[in-house]
């Protein structure tokens, strides 16, 4: 279905950025890998997603907080594969902590990574995709685009200006061949979610399963963990011409947390 075509992933050295590119990898498509890590072992998932599905793989070390070398990735990618087709802004972290003792440069960080890095590689991308009349972006927002958690102001304020971005991206490209859209999960077990784990482990004195239990307990009705390859799988669809009108959406994936 993607056979030929691009895709970018920022983050997909790990977690649900990972999931994601073996999914568009498993429809043909070409990946573009971004993200922090050792080297030997980036080289080994790009070797092994290129074997696994037959497609070509790169990968750019761009630092999604910097905009110099978030051009000089999309200029790789355009020397590299002639461009960017399928653009998911993936990469993101969290901190925890009250407003009134948040970090300020934990604040300046995560609006740059979870935020603007989507507008620079968006503004970017959008020449191409437009002229060829066929594009995705799929921003990867969160449940946290959506409503609010105490502790985490800085990645619900990033993920509610990510939903706002895709729906602007979604309107000035309505009549055109490309699609913006976000995806909006619940709680998946990686290791940006393993650090929550942790931290209540410790703060109440339980064991990491329990631990699991209390965080997704207070959360997530299905009591279970949303998993990369089902996110995978709903940004294949995201991709396919039958989402073509689906446009501007905030699509929630998160065991039934915003229906409450
Ligand atoms: P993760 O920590 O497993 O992966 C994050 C990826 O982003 C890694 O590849 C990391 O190297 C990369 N990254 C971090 N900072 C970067 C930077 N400055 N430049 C380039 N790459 C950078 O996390 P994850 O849970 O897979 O999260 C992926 C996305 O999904 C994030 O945007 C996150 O906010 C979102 N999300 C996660 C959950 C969850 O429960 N895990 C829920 C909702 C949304």
């Amino acid at each position: 279905q993607l056979k030929g075509k691009t895709a970018l992933v920022t983050g997909s050295t790990s977690g649900i950025g990972l999931g994601i590119a073996r999914a568009l990898a498993a429809q043909g498509a070409n990946i573009l890998f971004n993200g922090f890590g050792d080297a030997g072992e980036i080289e080994k998932l790009q070797a092994g997603v290129a074997g696994e599905f037959g497609v070509r793989t790169a990968y750019h070390n761009a630092d999604m907080s910097k905009p110099a070398e978030i051009e000089a990735m999309m200029a790789f990618a355009a020397e590299k594969f002639g461009g960017i087709d399928v653009l998911v802004n993936n990469a993101g972290i969290q901190h925890v902590a009250n407003v009134d003792e948040f970090p300020v440069e934990k604040w300046d960080a995560i609006i740059a990574i979870n935020l603007s890095s989507a507008f620079h590689t968006s503004r970017l991308a959008l020449p191409r995709m437009k002229a060829q009349n066929w594009g995705r972006i799929i921003n990867l927002a969160s449940v946290h685009g959506l409503v609010g958690s105490a502790g985490k102001s800085a990645y619900v304020a990033a993920k509610h200006g990510l939903v706002g971005l895709t729906k602007v991206t979604a309107l000035e490209t309505a009549q055109t061949g490309v699609t913006a859209n976000a995806i909006c999960p619940g709680f998946v077990l990686t290791p940006l979610v393993q650090k929550q784990v942790d931290a209540r482990a410790s703060a109440d004195g339980l064991s990491n399963e329990a631990a699991k239990k209390a965080l997704l307990s207070e959360k997530q009705p299905s009591a279970d963990f949303v998993t990369p390859e089902q996110l995978g799988e709903l940004a294949v669809f995201l991709c396919s011409d039958a989402a073509a009108q689906v446009r501007g959406a905030a699509w929630n994936m998160d065991g039934g947390w915003a229906a409450q």
